[in-house]
């Protein structure tokens, strides 16, 4: 743990009032008018800290009870973000983030928090390699007031792909001619999953037999030639649900749906990957938030061809219950009940905060209206199946696919189902959604479901590698 770092030692931090001293005499109208312009009435106060770090980027989360202004620089050798705040209060809370920057956090080597110069707090950001900087506020929404958001991204953003390699989760096609296909293969019904038996990266599974682990350099991998008879891999993305600043839906028990979705998919992973020809990717694999759009992003580049995102549904009345399966819609929602659920869903990136401007929206609706319908109707396919094996195991909410405009299925080109396990909102399907065996129970489902469509609708070679 950091101890209490030497802050007036600092020059970073605190600049030797000599030096303070000359810049001031130094500098124009500007600065002078800064330093000489009445504080506001009442400094703003930081409410609540919060550290969300991940391989993909380390978020920090100060929320706060004013809109503050910031600027921000990097210092070079060592590499530091350097953060001023105006208006602010150096109070406990804030200092509080020194201690929460975790040793095993993939960016910050650890964060030194002081007051630069009147009416000004200093943060500097210790990092561990060079990174990609992004800060912008976030208006008050749902529980949070405002909050001040820095994302460090490494300045080589992560691949999905690269990823999978580097995990040895890339196994490649070349299953050869002879090994049961998808359609005739026995499941393995009732292998007991201990929780989370997800190999650590870098450890290959004991297992889990892959015959092709791919340790090779990170690149795409060749397309099958068309003579070659292999039963191709397929590439599932699984998505759960929310993540970081956005804990999804709330039970009566404060069990949040963030953690059980992710659960959830964990376990789904490893049983869908004890089948030979599929391979999986997480669009989340921990507690952090990812945009809407960068979810579908994800699956794009690994070339999904299934996306499948993962959820808890919650109603006011704590009587409402089952589960239930979502595609997208062209025109409309399929009830009023699927259009405000839709709705609910697209907030996550107000309240997991997400900069916008990040991706091309504009593009992507132009990539989408091209392909609507076909995508839609295979979306349509798997969700049936994956409903019909859900049905076995737990009350449906309703006994069809409904449709909706949800943002995070509107890949083009990657049919995408979204799955509503239970409701978080009533008390014993909150009970079981914490429950092992139900989790294993529909983790079991949903690969049932995905291998009836698979069996119905065999993959055709692919050719959308270029
Ligand atoms: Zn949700």
């Amino acid at each position: 743990m950091p101890a209490t770092p030497p802050l007036p030692a600092d020059p970073l931090i605190a600049p030797s009032r000599g030096r303070t001293r000359r810049t001031l005499l130094k500098a124009g109208g500007a600065l002078l008018l800064s330093v000489l312009a009445p504080l506001p009435a009442r400094a703003a106060q930081i409410l609540a800290v919060r550290v969300w770090p991940a391989d993909d980027y380390t978020r920090v989360t100060l929320e706060n009870d004013a809109d503050l202004k910031t600027s921000h620089f990097i210092v070079k050798d060592p590499e530091r973000l350097v953060v001023d705040i105006e208006g602010l209060d150096l109070n406990p809370e804030l200092k509080s983030l020194v201690a929460k920057i975790q040793s095993n956090d993939p960016y910050i080597r650890q964060v030194r928090v002081g007051q630069n110069r009147p009416g000004v707090v200093r943060l500097v950001f210790d990092l561990k390699e060079q990174i990609r900087p992004q800060v912008f506020t976030l208006a008050p929404v749902g529980e949070y007031k405002h909050r001040l958001i820095f994302d460090l991204y490494p300045v080589q953003e992560m691949d999905p792909l690269a990823a999978m390699i580097e995990k040895g989760e890339w196994s490649s096609d070349g299953v050869p001619v002879g090994q049961p296909q998808v359609a005739e293969q026995h499941p393995a019904p009732g292998l007991p999953l201990p929780d989370n038996r997800i190999p650590a990266p870098g450890v290959p599974s004991q297992a889990v037999p892959r015959p092709d682990i791919a340790k090779v350099e990170p690149r795409k991998p060749e397309p099958p030639k068309p003579n070659d008879k292999l039963v191709r891999m397929l590439t599932i993305a699984l998505d759960p649900g929310h993540g970081g600043e956005d804990p999804g839906a709330i039970g009566g028990r404060g069990s949040r749906e963030k953690d059980i979705v992710l659960a959830i998919a964990k376990r789904l992973k490893a049983k869908l990957e004890q089948h030979p020809n599929m391979r999986v990717m997480l669009t989340r694999d921990g507690d952090y938030f990812v945009p809407l759009n960068k979810r579908v992003e994800k699956a794009r580049k690994v070339d999904a061809d299934l996306f499948i995102s993962i959820h808890a549904d919650a109603f006011i009345k704590p009587t409402a219950r089952g589960s239930s399966v979502f595609v997208l819609s062209e025109k409309g929602a399929s009830s009023s009940a699927a259009r405000w659920l839709a709705n609910k869903e697209n907030q996550a990136d107000l309240i997991g905060g997400a900069q916008s401007g990040g991706a091309d929206p504009q593009l992507a609706s132009v990539l989408f209206d091209l392909s609507t319908t076909a995508q839609i109707n295979d979306s349509m396919k798997v969700g049936k199946a994956v409903l019909q094996q859900i049905g076995g195991i737990n009350t449906l909410h309703k006994n069809a696919v409904e449709q909706a405009g949800f943002a995070v299925l509107k890949a083009p080109d990657i049919p995408s189902i979204l799955i509503e396990t239970a409701f978080i909102s009533n008390p014993e399907e909150e009970a079981r959604l914490l429950d092992n065996n139900y989790q294993d129970q529909i983790a079991d489902a949903i690969v049932k479901g995905i291998r009836a469509y698979f069996a119905k609708n065999p993959p055709l070679a692919k050719n959308r590698l270029t």
